[in-house]
């Protein structure tokens, strides 16, 4: 049976950071599909169809992949409906630690024959969010090898016109 593991995040945007994670995670498991979170309560730059787009783009030379979305339904059983069996998640700091073990611990009594996979960022991208990428650019910052120059140029674009 392949292995396919789902890679859930708001990715507003898309960083270098979540690539890295979906890229390593296509060297383990059969198939990984990212998938969007859409969360109403949340005032994102980017809506669910432009993130999707976005890392479409930026995957569209990986084998294997798949840009999915979901809303208002739990995680584990969107999990199930795409026939995956891992969940996959990056690590970065001690906070990000705390909220996933939480996450995890409720999706394992949730849903017990699902696995959460973690992946220890890799140092160069180690203090990448998309909410810091978020403030640079807004503050006229640089953003060069922290998102693809595409995401870059949308993102301008955007606060540009607001
Ligand atoms: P969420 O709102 O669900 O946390 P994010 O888009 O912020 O969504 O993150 C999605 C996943 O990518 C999370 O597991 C997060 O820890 C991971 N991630 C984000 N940035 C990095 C990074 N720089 N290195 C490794 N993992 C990261």
């Amino acid at each position: 049976m392949p292995i396919i593991a789902v890679c859930p995040g708001s990715f507003d945007p898309p960083t270098e950071g979540h690539i890295n994670i979906i890229e390593r995670g296509l060297k383990l498991f059969d198939k990984v599909i990212v998938a969007v979170a859409v969360n109403s309560a949340k005032k994102n730059v980017f809506s669910a169809p432009e993130r999707m787009d976005l890392l479409k783009e930026l995957l569209k030379n990986k084998k294997n992949v798949e840009v999915d979305t979901f809303e208002d339904r739990l995680l584990v059983d969107y999990v199930r409906s795409k026939g995956a069996r891992v969940i996959l998640r990056g690590l970065r700091t001690i906070q990000d630690y705390e909220y996933e073990f939480q996450m995890a611990l409720a999706n394992k009594s949730l849903a017990p024959e699902i696995e959460t996979v973690f992946m220890m960022t890799e140092s160069q991208y180690s203090h990448l969010s998309s909410s810091l990428i978020r403030e640079i650019l807004a503050l006229g910052g640089p953003a060069a090898g922290m998102i693809h120059p595409t995401v870059e140029k949308k993102i301008r674009e955007k606060l540009k016109r607001r």
